[in-house]
């Protein structure tokens, strides 16, 4: 009948698919695919069969236990503890590369009690306004390497240099150790990209970064980041 790729049997990140359904008013191909994580059935879109990850069961998975004990799931820090716990886990989270993805974890004993991470918060100076900050960016969530800072100590909160300092790349600066650093800062957070010998190897540590992460900073070299 159809000439399309038989998907039936192929097996996707998230889905299995088991059979074709016709198309959808946008003449688009629906396939009726299993959940590899859960079963459960749904019919989707070919585009979508191929690459979501799952039937939105990871999410609730991290998502942890709504409505427990606790009665504080309106504070605004639950929402925060989900986040957390869905940007180092969910593949599907739209940061998941800056974090699950570069090893980023959330500590045991926080990820799997949203109390404790919430008596931590009030114990360490939590208001509405602050952002829990990592100390080392590279280290992940856990009560020895987090605190509460206002948004622009985030950005301020570096080894980062004089910004009178031009080296003619953007997020480009020279220490006083004569070392040139990058950095780049994504929705008022900003991110170290490291210490180089040079001032264009920084640059391409950036533009690097800014292809890897997808992000719609331009380029600053011409080297194929
Ligand atoms: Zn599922």
């Amino acid at each position: 009948m159809f000439t399309m790729q038989d998907l039936a049997g192929c097996v996707f990140t998230g889905f299995t698919v088991v059979t074709y359904k016709g198309k959808n008013k946008q003449n688009r191909s629906l396939w009726e695919c299993a959940c590899n994580h859960c079963g459960t059935i749904r019919v989707l879109p070919q585009h979508v069969a191929k690459t979501q990850k799952s039937c939105g069961c990871l999410r609730k998975k991290w998502a942890g236990n709504l409505n427990r004990t606790h009665g504080l799931s309106k504070h605004p820090l639950y929402g925060r503890w989900v986040h957390m716990r869905l940007r180092c886990a969910d593949p599907d989270h739209h940061a998941y590369h800056r974090y699950g993805g570069r090893g980023i974890k959330v500590c045991k004993e926080w990820d799997t009690n949203f109390e404790k991470f919430y008596k931590w918060c009030m114990d360490n100076g939590y208001q509405s306004t602050l952002q829990l900050d990592r100390r080392k960016n590279d280290k992940g969530y856990g009560p020895d390497n987090c605190r509460f800072i206002t948004p622009r100590k985030n950005v301020l909160n570096t080894d980062y240099p004089d910004p009178r300092n031009k080296t003619g790349y953007t997020g480009v600066s020279k220490n006083r150790h004569g070392k040139y650093l990058a950095q780049i800062t994504v929705k008022g957070i900003c991110h170290k990209l490291g210490s180089h010998k040079t001032a264009i190897e920084a640059a391409v540590a950036r533009d690097t970064f800014i292809k890897k992460c997808n992000l719609q900073h331009e380029y600053k070299t011409q080297v194929e980041a």
